[in-house]
């Protein structure tokens, strides 16, 4: 189609449009809005809309104004004049317009508008006529010259405002609304002298000149500075400019009659089926968003005796009569709006000498529990569908009802109080106000004692904020006591965060502003100094950190919650499942739903009080047994090959290294023995819970001196224990320090240099099992072989373990089905995937270490330069939040298919933390895994978003 031919301008007027909602791109989201009001009858003020498209032409034409346009402006300028009966200029009755943007993506603010366009030396007479109020029509006057001024001739406002400051001062009044009609006359004679100075031209006082430069200035507006960085903010793009609104003025501040507000066809807070708004008196839009007058809610209407008001046209009998009419108006329009667009709607009105009118309407944005009781409540009304109210909820949002949250009103003051100290990650949400403790001893000490103080005075216990640079499985108590925790390095998927996620927990990680001093018992959070006992709020789902206390509010389930999950399920297609410690993170799970566990990490039992010596004493013996049984195999060797006087000699050598050994055993032995049960213990806790559903424990991942102790007392108390010297554990401790741990001695490799420690577990795992069993517990335990990077590392792995579950299910008598299988973390494992299934019954990914290894990042320092690189767009997420589906998600395809090829039935799932993020919950659906797994209190946002992925489905097939 030739640029003659093209439409360019869109008509609407009550009843009819040229326009649709569908047109979006072209209309910008407003004029799409304003004609499809305009076609069900709403009362919208006429006017037109000039395409986007038309802004897009201006752009590649060199900013001229493409053929066609002019002459179709003229039409409809025409058009708009017979619809109104009014004319652009008229000395009696003039008509007036506004000139506003609109892309068709919001982009609020961002760009500009001109209001009361039309006015003139002349039309400034018709309107004192109209209104019979010249000092209304003169305030007119001076508010388009200023706007005028501003947006199609950058003249600054500063310069309109000093004007504005000296009438004001030589009235002796404090707002502009207190000036009379011979002040605003003298104000816009002034006004055109600055036009003139700054322009070197008269004000304009043709019309169409006036809406000409005007139409010009809105599409400049499109590339102002502001509007292209919101754009590259918010990532809009592919669109083709702002369309250009041209529409009939209606007057919210003609006198007692006329008004101004907004609206929401629902309680956007907590989605109350009824009309929710606030609206001014005698006011226009911009008096609302100054603050100077505070607006009443839409309630009030049907009551509005405009008591502090005397107006001789409106008795409070009248006011009170067309009030109640108008709110009866609006409900009407309410409802109409939702049976239309079949959503929430967020509209604007204006009331003009008792004349109600629809200005904008728009999708309303809405809280968590609204959202969900809104989606519930349309399927109710018969306005939406299921599968339609399930994709309404966005998953991450439903957090929000899962943990105790501030009282918005609070956290609002804090902010403007200046409260705020802070932003760190937002690693784990809910909130938490409480002392700062700056160890995890003292955590639990403050937290003992606070408990005891409470039970003294019948008060509420104060709660516990645990600060730490970062937190090591050592502080795991610490976290225990406290109800939030606070670190100053560490990424999203640092001990701090995946602990406290699994906790539900409230963790801010990763605040650079948190400085620690320790020895002083001292944290500074950006300039202020804290101690400990010092009260601070976090807030877990911003990252924000505040000083001082914020009231707060419990977790609120309502009943629209449970319907919507309901529905969910219908279209879920991937199971979801927690990945959880102990039985009560189990039960958590189990209560938002999961389907099993798909990660139990073991090492986060070897942390308890009664534990941790043993396992300390396991690791510090481990490394002597293996040295130790190394030379008594060289030495069996060297005897199998030596005769006559030296064999005995090699024999002798052989008896003394068979004592050693036997000294070394006992204590490495000694410990295992002492942790058997404990672990049984923990087993069968959980998969007494987990009756009939599946239960993958990991064996041991974390490097072993994350278990040793760095402090002299405590070695000094382990030595004692082990019956060697402080020294030699002190040199055992610095021995088996790695320069970089995570790349280390940890997962299979641990394994397999010190078989015992997973024999162990595999045995406790296996007799926890036997033992739920003869209770009568469906159990299904699947053991799960980390980091492993080559297939030989899972086959000698998986020899071993399956030799004792052989051995404890023999014993027992009892017949069992389990599994052997391996996370996915290591990418050589991805490449190799076809190799690494032989010997998995199962693959889960370890997307945590995946993303480290792919990207070559170290997940717990991420904190200092992730955030920057997704300020500046060097990565769109942080890739241990959001799964990087471009390049780990290809080791994560790639091995999906590679294992399938080995195993067509192979069982496939993802433990990381990816696992509770709805983008990634989507990719995994699509990448064809069994299940995801992830915190207990993602469980219910991992559903919806796996039954949000299932609907896309189902909608691409249909
Ligand atoms: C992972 O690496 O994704 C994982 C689940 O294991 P961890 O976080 O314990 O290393
Ligand atoms: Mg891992």
């Amino acid at each position: 189609m030739g640029a003659e031919t093209k439409k360019r301008i869109y008509f609407f007027k009550p009843g009819e449009a040229d326009g649709r909602t569908e047109m979006r791109e072209l209309l910008g989201g407003k004029g799409a809005n304003l004609a499809e009001m305009s076609n069900v009858g709403l009362p919208v003020p006429s006017g037109f809309t000039i395409t986007t498209e038309t802004c897009r032409d201006f752009y590649t034409s060199g900013k001229q104004w493409p053929e066609g346009l002019e002459e179709e402006l003229d039409e409809n300028i025409a058009k708009l004049e017979e619809t109104t009966g009014r004319k652009l200029g008229d000395r009696d009755d003039p008509l007036l317009v506004s000139v506003r943007s609109g892309g068709a993506v919001s982009m609020p603010g961002m760009m500009d508008t001109v209001l009361n366009l039309g006015l003139n030396e002349e039309s400034v007479q018709g309107l004192t006529k109209r209104s019979g109020d010249e000092r209304f029509a003169w305030d007119c006057y001076r508010r388009f010259i200023q706007m005028f001024g501003n947006v199609a001739m950058f003249i600054p406002n500063r310069n309109f405002e000093v004007v504005l400051t000296a009438q004001r001062e030589k009235a002796g009044v404090q707002y502009d609304g207190q000036l009379g009609a011979e002040q605003f006359k003298e104000i816009v004679q002034e006004f055109k002298k600055i036009y003139k100075e700054n322009t070197d031209e008269e004000f304009p006082a043709d019309p169409k000149e006036q809406l000409r430069r005007a139409i010009s200035a809105v599409f400049g507006s499109w590339n102002n500075p502001q509007a292209i960085r919101y754009r590259e903010i918010h990532e809009i793009k592919g669109l083709l400019g702002t369309a250009v609104n041209i529409q009939t003025m209606v007057f919210g501040n003609m006198g007692h009659s006329s008004f101004t507000g907004v609206g929401f066809t629902r309680n956007p807070a907590t989605g109350e089926n009824k009309l929710y708004g606030e609206y001014l008196v005698n006011a226009q839009g911009e008096d609302v968003v100054a603050g100077i007058r505070t607006p009443k809610n839409v309630d009030e209407m049907p009551e509005e005796r405009l008591a502090e008001f005397t107006d001789p046209q409106l008795s409070p009998d009248d006011a009170r009569k067309l009030y109640s009419e108008m709110y009866d108006r609006l409900t009407d329009i309410k409802r109409t709006l939702e049976e239309h667009y079949t959503d929430v709607q967020d509209f604007e009105f204006t009331a003009q000498e008792g004349e109600l009118y629809m200005l904008q309407t728009r999708t309303g944005k809405r809280t968590a529990l609204a959202a969900i009781c809104i989606a519930v409540e349309l399927v109710q009304d018969g306005l939406i569908d299921k599968k339609t109210a399930v994709m309404r909820v966005e998953p991450n949002q439903i957090e929000q009802l899962l943990h105790k949250q501030f009282d918005e009103d609070a956290k609002a003051k804090a902010e403007v109080e200046g409260k705020q100290l802070a932003t760190g990650l937002p690693a784990s949400p809910g909130a938490a106000v409480g002392k700062i403790a700056l160890t995890a001893d003292n955590a639990e000490a403050m937290a003992a004692a606070e408990t005891e103080k409470a039970a003294q005075t019948g008060e509420a216990a104060a709660s516990i904020i645990l600060v730490r640079e970062e937190t090591s499985p050592e502080d795991i108590g610490g976290m225990d006591a406290a109800v939030g925790i606070l670190t100053a390095r560490g990424g999203m998927t640092s001990h701090a965060a995946v602990v406290a996620r699994g906790m539900g927990k409230c963790c801010v990680a990763g605040c650079g502003a948190v400085h620690l001093d320790e020895a002083n018992k001292k944290v500074t959070i950006a300039t202020k100094q804290f101690s400990e006992g010092d009260v601070i709020s976090l807030d877990g789902a911003t990252g924000q950190v505040f000083e001082g206390s914020i009231a707060m509010r419990e977790a609120e389930m309502v009943g629209a919650f449970g319907t919507l999950m309901e529905w969910a399920e219908e279209y879920r297609k991937i199971g979801v499942w927690a990945n959880a410690d102990t039985p009560a993170d189990a039960q958590q799970g189990l209560d938002f739903g999961a389907e099993g566990i798909g990660l139990c990490r073991t090492e986060h039992m070897f942390f308890e009080e009664d534990r941790i010596a043993y396992v300390r004493q396991m690791m510090l013996t481990a490394p002597d047994v293996r040295e130790i049984e190394r030379r008594l195999s060289d030495a069996e060797i060297r005897k199998s090959q030596t005769a006559g006087k030296d064999r005995a000699e090699i024999e002798k050598q052989i008896e003394a290294i068979k004592g050693e050994l036997a000294e070394k055993r006992k204590l490495f032995d000694g410990a295992l023995t002492e942790l058997l049960p404990e672990q049984r213990k923990d087993f069968e806790g959980i998969f007494r819970v987990m009756d009939g559903l599946p239960v993958v424990i990991r064996l041991l991942d974390p490097p072993l001196h994350e278990f040793l102790p760095h402090d002299a007392n405590i070695q000094a108390r382990l030595a004692q224990r082990m019956g060697t010297s402080a020294e030699a554990v002190a040199t055992r401790v610095s021995q088996l320090r790695e320069l970089n741990p995570m790349l280390g001695h940890r997962g299979c490799r641990l394994g397999i240099t010190y078989p015992d420690i997973y024999k162990m577990q595999v045995q406790a795992i296996m007799e926890a099992a036997v033992n739920c069993k003869k209770e009568g517990v469906d159990v299904r335990p699947e053991i799960m072989i980390p980091l492993v990077g080559a297939a030989e590392e899972l086959r000698i792995c998986r020899d071993a373990a399956e030799q004792v579950c052989q051995e404890v299910l023999s014993k027992a008598g009892v017949e069992m089905d389990y599994k052997i299988g391996t996370m996915i973390e290591v990418p050589r494992a991805s490449l190799t995937a076809d190799e690494v299934a032989q010997y998995a019954d199962f693959f889960s990914f370890g997307t945590n270490d995946l993303t480290q290894m792919a990207f070559g990042f170290s997940r717990d320092d991420v904190g200092v330069f992730v955030p920057e690189y997704v300020e500046r767009e060097i990565l769109e997420h942080d890739p241990f939040q959001v799964l990087d589906q471009a390049g780990v998600g290809q080791l994560v395809a790639m091995a999906v298919e590679k294992g399938r090829k080995t195993k067509p039935d192979l069982k496939i799932g993802i433990c990381g933390e990816h696992g509770g993020e709805p983008r990634s919950v989507e990719f995994c659906h699509r990448v064809g895994m069994d299940y995801v797994s992830c915190s207990p209190f993602r469980v219910p946002i991992a559903r919806l978003a796996a039954a949000q992925a299932g609907i896309k489905d189902e909608l691409a097939a249909s």
